[in-house]
């Protein structure tokens, strides 16, 4: 494939405005004209490489920080791509976040709360796996998730889903203008196909790990949980804070795009390693002369 049609790969699947968008415009088995896995496993690894110098980078200026917030049905291989993209990353720049079922503490505070404490610093890449957009999925789609969240009942009224994205807009704006760049990332998996992967987890002994009773549940939440992606989509999709809907039924061709996505973002920060100024170039000069002695 050309550098520059590479480049471009993932523009079909951004969303910076979110008014009028619906999840059935993207195809969850689209390979942007890509025929193989092969090919596109070559342009991943090329990819890895140029992260890891962009990387370096980020972090010796330390000013910027990267925040990458994955969200997805089970199986749709959020693990497995964040594994993938991100293998060729120094562990000491970049930090990941598992999101699970709120905690006591949790409950005990406000939805931002958690994700806030998690953000990652300047300098590093901070990967959210599942995010705060869960409080607008999956406590969506489960009320009784809602109603242990503690909140005074005044609060509840039929506005909370609406409130909830303009906070969540409100929150990325401040992070953009405090220099955390974010990018959000559906992994978007067919109902057919997800079936197919649990299939796979209950015929493969390696895989029964992965496979929990639970997630076979919310499969019948299915078209509940499409309609809360595409409201959190169209509220929240942002020229700060993009959305991009990955199609996810080839793992080959999501971890390709992600991958795109964030070398994208980074080329676009301009990095430059940091300057050294005239009187640290002679500082360094003078030691240079006493370990040569
Ligand atoms: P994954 O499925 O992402 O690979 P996992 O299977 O290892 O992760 P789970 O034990 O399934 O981990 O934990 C994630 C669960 O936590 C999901 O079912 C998710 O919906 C739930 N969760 C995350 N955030 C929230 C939240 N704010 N409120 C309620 N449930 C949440
Ligand atoms: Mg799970």
């Amino acid at each position: 494939m050309h550098a520059s049609r590479l480049r471009s790969i993932f523009h079909p699947y951004r969303v910076t405005h979110g008014k009028g968008f619906e999840l059935r415009q993207i195809d969850p088995a689209d390979t942007g004209g890509l025929k193989s896995a092969e090919a596109a496993e070559t342009l991943l690894q090329k990819g890895i490489t140029t992260l890891q110098h962009l990387q370096e980078k980020l972090y010796a200026q330390d000013k910027w920080a990267i925040l990458l917030i994955f969200q997805a049905m089970d199986a749709a291989g959020k693990d497995g791509t964040i594994k993938h993209v991100m293998s060729g990353v120094n562990p000491q720049g970049c930090e990941v976040f598992s999101f699970k079922a709120p905690s006591s503490e949790e409950l005990d505070h406000d939805f931002l709360w958690r994700a806030n404490r998690a953000l990652p610093e300047r300098g590093r890449i901070g990967i959210f796996n599942r995010s705060y957009y869960e409080e607008t999925l999956v406590v969506r789609v489960h009320p009784e998730l809602l109603a242990a969240e503690k909140l005074p009942p005044p609060l509840l009224s039929k506005r909370l889903w609406k409130e909830r994205f303009e906070d969540i807009n409100a929150y990325e704006r401040y992070l953009s203008r405090n220099g955390v760049i974010i990018r959000k990332f559906f992994l978007h998996l067919s109902k057919e196909e997800q079936r197919r992967r649990f299939l796979s987890r209950l015929e493969e002994p390696a895989k029964n790990w992965k496979f929990s009773m639970a997630d076979a549940a919310e499969r019948q939440h299915w078209d509940e949980y499409m309609d809360a992606y595409e409201a959190a989509i169209r509220h929240t999709a942002s020229k700060e804070a993009p959305w991009y809907v990955i199609p996810a039924d080839n793992k080959w061709f999501t971890r390709l795009v992600v991958a795109e996505v964030i070398i994208d973002t980074l080329r676009g920060l301009g990095l430059t390693f940091p300057k050294v100024d005239a009187a640290k170039r002679a500082e360094l000069a003078a030691v240079r002369r006493k370990l040569e002695k």
